[in-house]
């Protein structure tokens, strides 16, 4: 039995990984869980899995413990609570399926511990890959993607670890407004961006999609999870999302995976990899999807995706103001005091004026923060 943490349990990714986790029993125990706002639902889950530890924000401790009344479970907040869900003994499996940066130091503090970590927060390895990766390996932690692109390639180069890579092929939904003129982008609102066509996320994430930031983001995370260059990246936008990413070798070949935009199935492989396990999840059936089309991302009405490219080749602490300046504006956007493109034009001023450090510690992300939530506070 192998012992599991959920960081985000409440949320899209977290919800769906603990369904995955259903499928699993007896094989999974889940000994922490967190939550934020939702804590209705995360006392549900108290009461399902019964994990030894539960956090929560400070201000949530009360409600949850009334929810919870009768029920024998340590409820922690606070950095050091979510630290300590992040790094208790008997997890085996840390998952982290936390929104934004609040994902990084759980990230890190997983892996000190020589936790696996099977990974859905991109921004813990956007910001901080050159952290994380060298940390991992020196732990000897494996990193399992959740992000569906991500566990594709992952699983196109299981086997081919001696073959040469010449390219990977992430693909890309291309959004709510894939097939909008950049005059009606422009005043799009939260609601229009927050309707994805294939997905169902979490809004930040959601939003990212319709920006295409959430690609810039993958693409950067691609680089640090598979040690590529930025020439061997090629982003394809794929509005049926059947086909989840593509690898090239040397010889030309490509190989692809293809399941439903269902992420129950790569946050299962993410579990149990290499093992594939069986369950009850919807079958992709091709025949109901007999056109896969593929075309080029426009990146002169998604400028986010060049302001991801560009925060990777600044390199240092850059990807982090990036992604910062990215979540404060994207919360904007859905509170309705932005448009839609003024967050790309936040991040784009932000990165022109912001001196790239270089990454040592966990600190130069931190204080890359500190510099943007200065500029960009309300
Ligand atoms: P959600 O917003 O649905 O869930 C986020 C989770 O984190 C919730 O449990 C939420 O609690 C909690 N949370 C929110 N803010 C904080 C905070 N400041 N501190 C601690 N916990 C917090 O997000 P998603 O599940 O959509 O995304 C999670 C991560 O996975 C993101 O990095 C995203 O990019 C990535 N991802 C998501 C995919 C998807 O299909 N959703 C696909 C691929 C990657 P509560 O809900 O109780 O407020
Ligand atoms: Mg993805």
């Amino acid at each position: 039995m192998r012992g599991i943490a959920v960081l985000g349990a409440t949320g899209s990714i977290g919800t769906q990984t603990l369904d995955a986790v259903r499928t699993c029993l007896p094989h999974f125990r889940v000994k922490a869980l967190t939550g934020y706002a939702n804590v209705d639902l995360l006392a549900q889950l108290v009461k399902e899995f019964s994990p030894e530890i539960v956090w929560v924000p400070e201000e949530k401790i009360e409600p949850l413990r009334v929810l919870l009344a009768n029920f024998s479970c340590e409820i922690v907040t606070g950095e050091e609570g979510l630290h300590t869900c992040a790094t208790l003994e008997g997890v085996d499996i840390v998952v982290n399926a936390l929104v934004g940066r609040a994902g990084l130091a759980p990230t890190l503090a997983a892996i000190h511990a020589g936790k696996h970590v099977a990974l859905a927060n991109k921004e813990s390895l956007v910001t901080a890959g050159g952290l994380i990766m060298p940390l991992a390996r020196e732990k000897g932690v494996r990193i399992t993607p959740i992000d569906s692109e991500h566990s594709a390639i992952w699983q196109c180069l299981a086997g081919n670890e001696n073959n040469a890579v010449e390219k990977i092929i992430l693909t890309a939904s291309g959004g709510p407004f894939r097939t909008w003129e950049r005059s009606q982008i422009s005043v799009a609102t939260a609601s229009h961006a927050l309707k994805h066509p294939n997905w169902n996320m979490g809004a930040k994430i959601t939003i990212d999609s319709a920006t295409l930031m959430n690609k810039g983001l993958e693409y950067i995370e691609a680089l640090w999870l598979f040690d590529l260059s930025p020439a061997q990246i090629e982003i394809v936008v794929h509005p049926q999302s059947i086909v989840h990413s593509m690898v090239q070798f040397a010889d030309g070949s490509i190989m692809a995976q293809l399941g439903l935009p269902d992420m129950r199935l790569p946050i299962l492989y993410a579990l149990t990899a290499p093992a594939r396990v069986f369950n009850t999840f919807p079958r992709l059936n091709l025949l109901a999807h007999p056109t896969l089309t593929f075309e080029p991302p426009d990146q002169e009405r998604f400028p986010c995706l060049a302001l991801a490219k560009r925060a990777f080749e600044m390199g240092g602490t850059a990807p982090a103001v990036l992604n910062y300046a990215n979540e404060l504006a994207v919360a904007r956007f859905l509170r309705g005091a932005i448009s839609f493109y003024d967050i790309s034009a936040i991040i784009g001023q932000a990165l022109d004026a912001y001196t790239v450090k270089p990454l040592s510690c966990a600190e130069d992300i931190w204080e890359a923060e500190a510099w943007v939530y200065e500029r960009l506070k309300d």
